[in-house]
Order: structure tokens, then sequence, then C-alpha cells
């Protein structure tokens, strides 16, 4: 018996759906008080298959806040500004902790476990900027994200970095504490300002999918033709999104959905089907974890209907 190739579009279809139906939403998260105010029933879901083809369902194209997805385009950028010499100021392994976590830094001297929780991630953001000023490095990181999509429309929330800028007292203690070993080389409130306003970038599931589609294509989008980092490049970028791109749900995600995936607590997830498709959902409630709670059950529906777990059916 044959079995036939199930069509993308209509599975899409029945995902948002399914979605609409659940009561279990999830809770937006607060701590950034402009967050507060984005409507829990949200829900966008953009594939983007190796084709170029595109099926999306239900808030494709409304801008939301990307925050910690931000922090694939940032490492991709510092290695491609620093390569492997990052390696020296941040690790590549799972943190077990929450992304906002201080404890591990003091027994590992200030030295981020990987570059997306958020002290990683502010390592990566300094070197960015190092040799800059502020208004240059964010200036760099919004202008990659314009030439990943083709788009440049995309902009920043200033709403929400300033949200964040006057609530962020647990970032601006991590950065301090970092600074304090020597492992931040600018001016603390430089260095947050920039990182503040890259996790502002607004983003719609659709721009998403698109800026993904080079990690679905050893590093080269197919709408372009641009190389954006070598092969192996995008290989490495990929497992670190595997291993750490969920904080302490990392594991989780990786047993449900079986891709590597970067949420946000805007309630986005970016999640790479390798040489298949680049994927952007959208369902701003979250879980303990910080993670997109719906957005990580449609991503598990996906992966199990298209079969595309990187693990095989
Ligand atoms: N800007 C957010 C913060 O630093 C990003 C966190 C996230 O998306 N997980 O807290």
């Amino acid at each position: 018996m044959s079995h036939a190739v199930p069509n993308l579009e209509s599975v899409v279809w029945e995902i948002a759906d399914e979605i609409a139906q659940r009561k279990d939403r999830g809770e937006v998260a607060s701590y950034i008080p402009e967050l507060a105010c984005v409507d829990v029933n949200s829900f966008g879901i953009v594939v983007i298959d190796a084709d170029g083809h595109v099926a999306a369902a239900g808030d494709s194209e409304t801008p939301f806040s990307i925050q910690s997805i931000s922090k694939v385009f940032t490492l991709t950028l510092a290695l491609g500004k620093v390569g492997d010499r990052l390696w020296r100021v941040v690790g590549r392994e799972p943190s077990g902790s929450p992304f906002n976590s201080i404890v591990q830094l003091e027994r590992e001297r200030g030295i981020p476990r990987n570059p997306f929780i958020n002290a990683g991630a502010i390592v990566v953001t300094d070197q960015i900027l190092s040799g800059h000023q502020p208004r240059e490095a964010l200036g760099e990181i919004l202008r990659f994200m314009q030439f990943l999509t083709n788009d440049p429309s995309i902009a920043i929330d200033e709403h929400v970095a300033a949200s964040e800028q006057r609530t962020g007292f647990r970032n601006l203690a991590l950065t301090n504490y970092m600074k304090s070993f020597g492992v931040i080389e600018n001016p603390v409130d430089f260095t947050l300002g920039v990182y503040f306003h890259h996790c502002a970038i607004a983003m719609s599931c659709r721009q998403l999918a698109a800026a993904g589609r080079f990690l679905a294509h050893l590093g080269r989008n197919p709408a372009t033709g641009h190389s954006v980092v070598q092969p192996e490049r995008a290989r490495r970028i990929n497992s670190v999104m595997l291993m750490c791109g969920h904080y302490d749900g990392s594991g989780e995600f990786a047993y449900r959905v079986g891709l590597p995936g970067k949420s946000g607590v805007g309630g986005g997830i970016l999640a790479i089907a390798p040489g298949k498709a680049s994927i952007a959902v959208w369902s701003p409630g979250l879980d303990a974890n910080g993670n997109s709670h719906l957005g990580r059950v449609a991503l598990e529906a996906l992966t199990k209907r298209m079969g595309w777990s990187i693990f095989g059916a």
C-alpha cells in the first residue's frame, strides 16, 4: 500500500483550526509590560518549503516581538565577525536553567553556558558592538534581518524596547556580573541598549520563516541565491538551536518536535527542517519555561504529519 504525501497546505490549515479550538493557551509574558498587551488568542503559522512554496494560516502577516529568536541572527553575525574566537566568551552546552538564570555564572566565572540564554546572548551582542557605536551595531543587526528577508520594512518596536529597558533589572544584574569577570568589553548600558532593541524587532511569521531559510538550506538563501554562511556554520547553528533553543525546555522540544528551534517570550518559534523547510509559528501564551505553549503543540503536529523530525518518522 502506498502512502500519499500529505499536502502541506491542508496540514497547515488543519493545525490552525485545531489550535483555534484549544482552551489551554498559556500565559502571555508580563515581566516586559508592553508584551502583556498582546491578545493571547492570536495564532499564526508559515511554512516555506525548499521550492519556496509558502503555506500560511492564521495571523501569519501580523508582526510580533521576536524577542529571543533574534539571538539566532546575532549569533550568526557574531560568528561572521569574530569566528570561533566567540567560543572563548560563551559556551555551547545546554544550561538546564531558566533563560534569565544567574546561578551558573558564578560557578563558571562569568562565561555563559550558551548563546541563547540571556547572559550568553548579551555577550554575543557585546561582541557585535565592539568597535562600533550602539546605533551602528543595531543598524547592522536590523539590516541583516532586512537582507535575509529581502524586506526593508522590518523595524524595531520602540515601545517594547523602552518597556524592557525600564524593567530589565535582571539583565542589568547579569551584565554587571559578567563585566566584573571582564567578559563584557563595552559599557554595560551600551551593550544592553543594543540587546533590548534587537529583542524588540517586530516580524510576522512570514518574515521570520523567510529569514530562517538559509539555515534550512546549507547556509544559502534559495530566495535570493545569497550564500549567508558556509554549510558547516549553518549545521552548527542548527545544532546549538536543537540543544539550547528552548532553555530548560529544550529536551522536551526535541522529544516532541524533533527539529532545531528557537523560541522567544513574544510567543514566536522559528524551527528548521533541514533540507525541507523553514517554519515560523506564533502563539503568545507561554508555558512555565517561557516557551510558546501552543506554538510547540502546532510544531509537534506539523512534524508528525509531514514526517519532518530530524530523527525520522
Ligand atoms: N528580551 C527578553 C529578555 O531578555 C528575551 C527573553 C526571551 O525571549 N526568552 O528577558
